[in-house]
C-alpha cells in the first residue's frame, strides 16, 4: 500500500456498503431474519394488529402483563398494553431502576386512510365509503390500488367486532378510483398536491341494488344488509368504529439479488420489529431494558395512546412500585439517568431524486442502521438534537460490536424536515438519539428497505440493551 493510501485508510471515515465482506453464514442469517420481518409486516398492518402480534410473541418468550406481578425482580419480563393500540415492554435489570433505563422507542401506526364516522353513501348507482387520511400521504398514491379494511366496530353495548377484509385471496378488495387520462386534462394540469382532493378519496365498495324496487338508496341498503349479515351491525355502529384502509398487497422480497424488502407500513414497523426481536433475546440485563411501541406518531403523538400521553410514565412508576424502589419524585430522576434510541426510519437517498439530499450526509440504502443526530426543519427548528457525549457513547458501542452504521441527516437544509418521538423523551431528561432503518418511498403504500439495514438495526438494538 502506498503512503497516501495508507494515510487515507487511517484518517478517512469509512462509509462502505454493508454487503461488502458479508460471509455466507451471515448472509443466510440476514435473509432468514428478513423472512420473519416480512411475515410480521403482513400480520400487523395496523397499530391494533401490531399490539396483538407483539403480545403473542412476547408471551411466547416468557413476558407477562405487569398486572400479573405483585413484585418484580431482575430478569422479570413484563408488558403493558395501552388500550390495545400501543404497548410497552421491559426486562428488569440487575441494577436499580434509579440508575436509569435503556429505552428503545418505535411507533406502530403508519400513514393510511380512515373511514369517516358517517362513511356510507350511494351515488351514481354505486356504494362508497367516505375517508379521512391519517398522516402525511401523497394522495395520488392511494388511488387505483387494492385496499383492505382493518379495524374494529364497537357497538353501543360494548361488543367489539374485529374487521379484516381484503387480505385473504378469497376476500374481495376495495379501491379508490381515479380519472381516466383521456378526460383528465384539467386534473393533469393541477399541482400534485391538489390533483387529488382529500374529499375525493372515496372507497368503492358495492354496486348491486337491494331487491325491492319500492325502496330508495337500494345499493346502500344492499351493502348495509350484507354488513348486517356479516358483522351484525347497522349504519349507526360506524359512529363508534375505527376502520382503517391499508394496501391489500403483501410485503415481498425485492430485487434479483433478494436484497430488499418492499412493503406497506415499514415506517415504523421496521423499527418496531427489530427492537421487539432484540428485546425478546435479552435475559437479565445490567440496566433495565424498556421497549416502547407507540401509536399516533404520524399525527403528532397526541392522545392517550400517543407518546405525549403520561401512560408511559405510569408504566415506569409501576415498575418502580413493584421493584419496591419507589419514593417521591424518583421517576424524574430515573428519566434523567436514562438513555434512549428513538427508533424511527430515516430517508434513504434516492438516486432518482438525489437533488433533495446532501450526499455527504444522506443515509444510503445498505450502509447499515442510520442515526440522525438531530431532526427538525429550517435551522433544526422543532428537532431533538442529541448531545455529542451521547453520540460518542453510542458510536463506541457500535464500533466495539463491529456494527456498520451511518450518521446522517434527513435531507438538504431548507428542503423540508421531519420529527420523531425523540423530543418527548428528551423533554423528560433522557439522553436521546434518533436511530433507524433508511427507507425509500417513505409514507408510500409500498416502502423499500434493505435487508442489510434491517438486520443492522436489530444488532444495534440488541447491543444497546446488552451493554
Ligand atoms: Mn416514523
Ligand atoms: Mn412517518
Amino acid at each position: 500500500m502506498g503512503e497516501g493510501k495508507e494515510l487515507k485508510e487511517k484518517l478517512f471515515a469509512k462509509k462502505e456498503c454493508g454487503w461488502n465482506n458479508v460471509e455466507k453464514s451471515e448472509m443466510d442469517e440476514i435473509f432468514r431474519y428478513a423472512d420473519g420481518y416480512i411475515d410480521f409486516l403482513n400480520k400487523a398492518k395496523t397499530e391494533r394488529e401490531a399490539v396483538d402480534v407483539v403480545k403473542g410473541m412476547a408471551i411466547a418468550k416468557g413476558f407477562k402483563c405487569i398486572c400479573e406481578y405483585d413484585e418484580l425482580k431482575p430478569g422479570d419480563k413484563v408488558f403493558y398494553s395501552n388500550r390495545g393500540k400501543s404497548i410497552y415492554l421491559a426486562v428488569i435489570g440487575e441494577e436499580k431502576l434509579e440508575q436509569g433505563l435503556n429505552v428503545i422507542g418505535a411507533h406502530i401506526d403508519s400513514p393510511r386512510l380512515d373511514l369517516k364516522p358517517n362513511p356510507l353513501y350511494e351515488d351514481g348507482e354505486l356504494a362508497l365509503f367516505k375517508t379521512h387520511y391519517y398522516g402525511g400521504i401523497k394522495k395520488y398514491q392511494w388511488t387505483a390500488i387494492p385496499l383492505a379494511i382493518h379495524g374494529v366496530i364497537v357497538k353501543a353495548n360494548g361488543e367489539k367486532i374485529t374487521v379484516n377484509i381484503g387480505e385473504n385471496p378469497r376476500d374481495p378488495i376495495f379501491t379508490i378510483t381515479d380519472l381516466l387520462p383521456h378526460l383528465a386534462i384539467e386534473q393533469m394540469d393541477k399541482k400534485l398536491r391538489s390533483a387529488i382532493d382529500g374529499e375525493n378519496l372515496n372507497l368503492l365498495i358495492g354496486s348491486i341494488p337491494y331487491n325491492d324496487k319500492e325502496a330508495s338508496e337500494r345499493i346502500k341498503l344492499n351493502t348495509l344488509n350484507i354488513l348486517n349479515e356479516k358483522y351484525g351491525i347497522t349504519e349507526s355502529d360506524f359512529l363508534s368504529s375505527e376502520l382503517e384502509l391499508v394496501p391489500a398487497f403483501n410485503a415481498r422480497t425485492l430485487g434479483f439479488d433478494w436484497s430488499m424488502v418492499a412493503g406497506y407500513g415499514q415506517d415504523d414497523r421496521v423499527c418496531a420489529y427489530t427492537s421487539l426481536t432484540a428485546m425478546l433475546n435479552i435475559e437479565r440485563p445490567k440496566t433495565t431494558a424498556v421497549c416502547i411501541l407507540s401509536d399516533k406518531e404520524e399525527v403528532g403523538s397526541m392522545g392517550n395512546t400517543g407518546m405525549e400521553s403520561h401512560v408511559f410514565d405510569t408504566f415506569i412508576s409501576e415498575l418502580l412500585n413493584k421493584t419496591g424502589e419507589n419514593r417521591p419524585n424518583l421517576l424524574d430522576k430515573v428519566f434523567c439517568n436514562s438513555k434512549m434510541l428513538s427508533a424511527d426510519v430515516g430517508a434513504a437517498m434516492d438516486p432518482t431524486y438525489s437533488s433533495v439530499s446532501d450526499r455527504y450526509n444522506a443515509a444510503m440504502l445498505g450502509k447499515g442502521v442510520s442515526f440522525d443526530k438531530y431532526t427538525g426543519s429550517r435551522g433544526k427548528a422543532g428537532g431533538s438534537d442529541a448531545n455529542a457525549e451521547f453520540v460518542a457513547e453510542v458510536r463506541g458501542l457500535l464500533e466495539e460490536n463491529n456494527i456498520k452504521y451511518q450518521i446522517t441527516e434527513l435531507g438538504k437544509v431548507d428542503v423540508g424536515g421531519g420529527g420523531t418521538i425523540a423530543y418527548i423523551l428528551a423533554d423528560k431528561g433522557m439522553e436521546v438519539i434518533d436511530c433507524g432503518v433508511p427507507v425509500l418511498s417513505m409514507h408510500a403504500p409500498y416502502e423499500v428497505t434493505s435487508k442489510y439495514d434491517v438486520y443492522s438495526a436489530f444488532k444495534t438494538y440488541e447491543a444497546f440493551w446488552r451493554k
